[in-house]
């Protein structure tokens, strides 16, 4: 008798909900974490005295337009959503506005700011809300060859599919300038879109920009107590059904024989055995653990790029004052901090260079705004993510230029609430390089592997192992941000491998 029916390696979001379903399914679950906490890049820990810092992904917006959270109970499991509500607070530094969960609110105040804007924001929505309603409906299943064709004709209702085509085949830059002739609106509405990585001169990145409807439909939320509130509710989800779930314990190898995956080997020595193995952990991690003859050359040949986003999360001993401050909506929502679209350009020709940003876009997150359980009474977390930063450096290493990283994204915030590092009380700096090293994401990219359309969908992450199972190895499945539908907080990766798995260990399908 194998230990367990079905053996989990990492515990990050995607792993534990599979392993939450398998454990409900009736299956024997064991999840085995390298870290001395379950999350990985959904984790949270008192980092600074009084101070909860995230490690990783902060805002939940594609999770919640999924069932998962109520599938699984999580509720039940300690999980409680907070809304944010603005969703953004947009600002060059002089004219800031709000992205509210009500659209026609936040076409109403941009139509009174920015003449003409609220209405192109209204025409934006009005033309691509069925396409991002369409991009939701496919993350949660397995992908197929067709997507982009399905998404044209969807979300054209039949008619212009191939003018809606054409949009979703360029930059999401050019796509945005179609829409917004003001500046002042387009550059976070451009830099939000950016958050996945590829800049807006991208062809094929349309789709980063033509799902910000399900902004408005899903809205943007924080767990109470962090990030982590989401794993530990997904760990005592899997407890509950009689899983097990071991931190501090690295797998070394994946054990497999005649082609069927048959266990685990820990760094430790101890040997677990199991009907199926499923990894959560990124795709050079899980090739890594298994003996090279089962190795595909396409495992190798992930296009993992070279970084892009660092962060530095501080403790203040006051609240943040934004020069045009409107208490409490500047510190509700994320921060979407761009000067103009020249900044988010300027950093990438650096990154191109192999140079730090000097002069970075932020998003902004002071979520004790709306927590009281990440800082003290009078203090106030503040994280401020910013691109572009290669992994790799053409000059000087990481050890010696994170100082002068974090200097610059301390100036860039000045520009729009000046007098921050003064409350200064604790700190953590994540280069590329520490999440490389400390949250195992292989050159620091926090999405796994690039989101460009040569690795989303039926490619993600090539095309043999792209439906959940590991190609060659029986019982071996794959979950994760290195599968469809990518990184982000969402878990539809981690639900669609464990329908996968289910099928094939009970035979009785999806409930
Ligand atoms: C700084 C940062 C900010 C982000 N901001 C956002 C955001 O605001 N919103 C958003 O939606 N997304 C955000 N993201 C992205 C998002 O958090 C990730 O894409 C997502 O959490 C990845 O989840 P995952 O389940 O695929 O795997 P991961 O979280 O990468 O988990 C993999 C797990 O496997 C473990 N592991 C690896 N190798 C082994 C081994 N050999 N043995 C055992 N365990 C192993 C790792 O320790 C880790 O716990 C951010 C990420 C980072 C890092």
């Amino acid at each position: 008798m194998p230990d367990f029916d079905v053996i989990v390696m990492g515990a990050g979001h995607n792993a534990l909900i599979t392993a939450a379903y398998a454990a409900q399914a009736g299956l024997k679950v064991g999840v085995f974490e390298q870290r001395h906490l379950v999350g990985g890049a959904v984790s949270t820990e008192e980092l600074v005295p009084g101070y909860r810092f995230d490690y990783g992904g902060s805002a939940h917006i594609l999770i919640r337009l999924t069932p998962v959270v109520q599938e699984l109970q999580l509720s039940r499991h300690g999980l409680h959503y907070l809304e944010l509500d603005p969703l953004f607070h947009c600002s060059n530094g002089e004219d800031p506005w709000f992205v509210w969960r009500d659209a026609a609110r936040t076409i109403h105040e941009l139509e009174a700011k920015f003449p003409g804007q609220g209405e192109a924001y209204a025409r934006f929505l009005n033309d691509w809300t069925p396409f991002a309603e369409t991009v939701a409906e496919l993350f949660m299943s397995a992908p197929g060859p067709l997507e982009m064709g399905k998404m044209a004709v969807k979300s054209g209702q039949g008619q212009n599919a191939l003018r809606q085509l054409t949009r979703i085949l360029r930059p999401y830059g050019d796509v945005a300038a179609e829409y917004f002739s003001d500046e002042r609106v387009r550059a976070p509405l451009v830099w939000m879109a950016a958050q996945s990585g590829p800049p807006p001169s991208d062809p094929l990145s349309a789709p980063f920009l033509l799902w910000h409807p399900l902004y408005h439909k899903g809205g943007v939320a924080r767990p109470k107590g962090g990030s982590g509130a989401l794993t530990r509710a997904l760990a005592r989800a899997t407890e509950a059904h009689g899983g097990e779930i071991f931190v501090n314990a690295p797998v070394q190898q994946i054990l497999v024989e005649g082609g069927q995956a048959r266990g685990v080997r820990l760094v430790g020595g101890e040997t677990y055995t199991a009907r199926a193995v499923v990894s959560g952990a990124h795709i050079l991690r899980t090739a890594a653990a298994l003996p090279g003859e089962y190795v595909p050359r396409e495992a190798r040949e992930v296009r993992v790029g070279n970084g892009f986003g660092m962060i530095l999360r501080l403790a203040l001993s006051g609240k943040v004052r934004y020069r045009h401050h409107h208490d409490p909506e500047s510190r509700v929502g994320l921060g979407l901090l761009v000067k103009n679209e020249q900044q988010i350009m300027r950093g990438y020709g650096e990154y191109l260079a192999g140079q730090p940003t000097s002069d970075p876009p932020l998003v902004a997150m002071t979520f004790s705004a709306v927590d009281d359980s990440l800082a003290p009474p009078h203090g106030e977390v503040l994280w401020l993510w910013a691109q572009y930063y290669p992994y790799e450096l053409s000059s000087g290493s990481w050890e010696t230029r994170q100082a002068e990283a974090r200097e610059n994204i301390l100036n860039a915030f000045e520009h729009y609430a000046p007098g921050t590092r003064e409350m200064i009380v604790g700190e953590l700096v994540q280069t590329p390089l520490w999440l490389e090293q400390n949250l195992q994401l292989p050159r620091g990219n926090v999405m796994h592997l690039e989101m460009t359309f040569d690795q989303m969908f039926a490619f993600r992450p090539w095309a043999a192992a792209s439906q959940y199972r590991f190609p060659g190895v029986r019982g071996l499945y794959l979950t994760g941000a290195s599968t469809h539908p990518g990184g982000g907080i969402m878990g539809a990766s981690g639900r669609n491998a464990a329908r996968v798995l289910i099928r094939d260990l009970t035979r009785r399908g999806w409930r």
